[in-house]
């Protein structure tokens, strides 16, 4: 059983950089928690504290039902798996995975049964007498999974582990992390500044910002219902939409007006935009919420926005539109057959029950 809990945990590195500011994150045991954020928001930092390389500077961490905070890294039984593989260059596959066992005194023909069974698991089974020099990328990072998976610690911590990976090799190693994760059936944290792979992998996600978290939850919450702008904004390919403008009341309806167009808001929003009537706003509108008025049977010209197209991007199975609307370029990610002129007006539908609002001031969601 290893749940792993963060309570109030800081880190202020030399020179008062406060790397992590007060998180508390509660990992349940078996749980595939991610921590994603930009570069430099702690997410290295947090999870270098949870297996015990860097100390806490405040706060206390469990694993299981002890406090770690003295406990040295090695006495954790939790394994680690970083973006650089860390491999001996010297050893071959099977040493390489057997180190730390060795080390450990374990009895031989229970070395050679664990590494047998992680070889089988992660399909490197011919590879266990080359060195890393004579892998590729992928095989490498099989390999430092391979020496985690032999330890059969309490919990896994992944820093970036595909990182270094071409693009193909990520997302099939993402599916293979994934297929572990279902065998090993333990805790795992694992961080990365790919949003994509942070909805993809993760049980639930903390999304973190200058040191601190700013939301925990599962992966259609925090795409669906971010906390505020900063989540909104990192989640999501493209990214979400953003236009500063105001709220306007006219006749019993809220607008929200952009300067060069004004939308109608469905009426589930009026009381919660109401005490921001005639006051500046954000509007958020994703790029899959806005469509091409000639595939829309039935468009309300209150939710019909006029810009010109500069710019349209095919990507295969669908299409990214690039458009101005004179004050705000935003984007549309429409259907394959959607190919409008480039640098003419059109009118683009917004989905307007999925739009969300935020506060300029605290980014706070409203809506
Ligand atoms: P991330 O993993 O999210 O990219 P890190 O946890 O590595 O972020 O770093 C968080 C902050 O702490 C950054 O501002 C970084 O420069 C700083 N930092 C990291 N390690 C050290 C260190 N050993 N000494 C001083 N500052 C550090």
């Amino acid at each position: 059983m290893a749940q792993i809990s963060l309570k109030n945990v800081s880190k202020i590195y030399k020179g008062d950089v406060k790397a992590v500011d007060k998180v508390n994150i509660g990992i349940e045991n078996k749980e595939f928690l991610v921590l994603v954020g930009p570069s430099g928001c702690g997410k290295s930092t947090t999870l270098r504290m949870i297996a015990g390389l860097e100390e806490i500077s405040e706060g206390t961490i469990w694993i299981g039902d002890n406090v770690v905070n003295d406990v040295p890294s090695k006495d954790r039984n939790i394994a680690m798996v970083f973006q650089n593989y860390a491999l001996y260059p010297h050893m071959t596959v099977a040493e390489n995975m057997s180190f730390g066992l060795r080390l450990r005194k374990y009895p031989k023909h229970e070395i050679e049964r664990r590494v047998n069974e992680a070889t089988e698991i992660l399909g490197i089974k011919k590879l266990i007498n080359r060195r890393p020099r004579q892998l590729s990328g992928g095989e490498r990072q099989r390999v430092a999974l391979g020496r985690a998976i032999v330890r059969k610690p309490m919990a896994f911590l992944f820093d970036e582990p595909l990182s270094n990976l071409d693009a193909k090799m990520r997302v099939q190693m993402r599916t293979e992390i994934h297929k572990l994760r279902l065998r090993l059936q333990t805790t795992f944290v694992y961080v990365t500044h790919d949003q994509t792979e942070a909805l993809t992998l993760g049980d639930r996600i903390a999304v973190m910002k200058d040191g601190r978290v700013q939301q925990i939850s599962d992966p259609m919450t925090i795409y669906d219902k971010p906390a505020n702008k900063f989540v909104a904004s990192f989640i999501g390919t493209p990214p979400i939409n953003l236009m500063e403008g105001r709220i306007i009341k006219k006749e019993r309806k809220y607008y929200f007006d952009e300067g060069k167009f004004q939308v109608r808001l469905v009426e589930e929003m009026h009381n919660v935009v109401a005490p921001y009537d005639g006051k500046p706003i954000t509007f958020g509108i994703r790029s899959e919420d806005v469509y091409d008025k000639l595939f829309v049977s039935q468009a309300s010209p209150d939710t019909t926005v006029r810009a010109v197209c500069e710019v349209v991007e095919p990507l295969g199975s669908e299409v990214y539109l690039y458009l101005n609307s004179g004050k705000n370029v935003f984007i549309a990610r429409v259907g394959a057959h959607n190919r409008p002129e480039v640098n003419r007006d059109m009118d683009l539908v917004f989905d307007m029950s999925k739009v969300h609002f935020f506060d300029p001031d605290t980014e706070k969601t409203i809506i």
